[in-house]
């Protein structure tokens, strides 16, 4: 199990304060990462850090808005003062607002691509230089299934998404020189706060999304431990560039 072992590895999660992102970091303090969290919410943090710490990990939270720039590169400094380098960045803070395209207004549109592609943007070119000096480095990014279908209700969300999948290929060609890998996972349908709203959103959705799951449930954030774990070590030494669902099955269903 050498080869996934993350001991002495600091890992940066944004949005790792909940949902899918604490589960990520859950991942990665079990294999044995230190760990900085990235969220807006101090409260949600401070549980979130309780909860790593409570895995045996050296966790701290980070409060910054992943949309802005100046935050992105004040996040990476910060876990690299506190950790003494980075090793690891997964870009997983993202947002989502519900619509038919015609009712967006222009900055519910900047809200969801800041949020969701170019806080991946700032915060890829923000760690770049630590990763470098390593002499190594993971980054995992997170697209979605609206990276690869669309939806009525989610033009702005689709877009980013499979901007984010695009991104993670150009950034994965332009640094595998400096031994650098560029993952995306593409979640399918996981419990998280995100997507409570959507089933309040959406009716039918909870129903519809379990009949065409070939698992034949929700996914959970634990469901994103391993495939954190496996994307963040020496293990995937040789996977860059790639987009793996992690979906009971969704992307494959005829
Ligand atoms: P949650 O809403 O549960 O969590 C979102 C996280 O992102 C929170 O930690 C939140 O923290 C953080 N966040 C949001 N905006 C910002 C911001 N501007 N700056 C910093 N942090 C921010 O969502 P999920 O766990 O469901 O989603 C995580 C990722 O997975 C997202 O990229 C989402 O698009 C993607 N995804 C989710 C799916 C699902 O079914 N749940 C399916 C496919 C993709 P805080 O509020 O404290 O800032």
């Amino acid at each position: 199990m050498q080869r996934f072992a993350l001991s002495g590895k600091v890992a940066l999660v944004t949005g790792g304060n909940g949902g899918i992102g604490l589960g990520i970091a859950q991942g990665l303090a079990e294999a044995g990462a230190d760990i900085a969290i990235v969220g807006r919410n101090s409260d949600k943090n401070a549980t979130a850090v309780a909860r790593l710490a409570a895995l045996g990990a050296r966790a701290r939270a980070i409060v910054a808005d992943v949309a802005k720039p100046e935050d992105c590169r004040a996040m990476v400094e910060e876990a690299v003062a506190a950790f003494g380098g980075l090793d690891i960045l997964v870009c997983n803070a993202g947002t989502n607002i519900r619509k038919q395209p015609q009712d967006y207004a222009p900055e519910e549109w900047r809200l969801i691509l800041d949020t969701n592609l170019s806080s991946v943007w700032f915060s890829c070119l923000a760690a770049y230089p630590e990763l470098k000096k390593r002499g190594r480095g993971k980054i995992i990014t997170i697209g979605s299934m609206m990276s690869l279908f669309g939806a009525s209700f989610a033009g702005p969300y689709a877009a980013s998404k499979g901007g984010v999948v695009q991104l993670t290929r150009a950034l994965a060609t332009a640094w595998a020189k400096d031994n650098i890998q560029v993952n995306a996972i593409l979640p399918g349908w996981i419990d998280t706060e995100l997507t409570r709203r959507a089933r309040r959103d959406v009716p039918g959705l909870e129903e519809r999304v379990v009949q065409r799951t070939p698992a034949g449930r929700w996914g959970t954030p634990e469901d994103f431990c391993g495939i954190a774990v496996f994307l963040a070590s020496a293990a995937s030494d040789f996977v860059t560039g790639t987009a793996i669902p992690v979906d009971g099955g969704y992307s494959v269903q005829g």
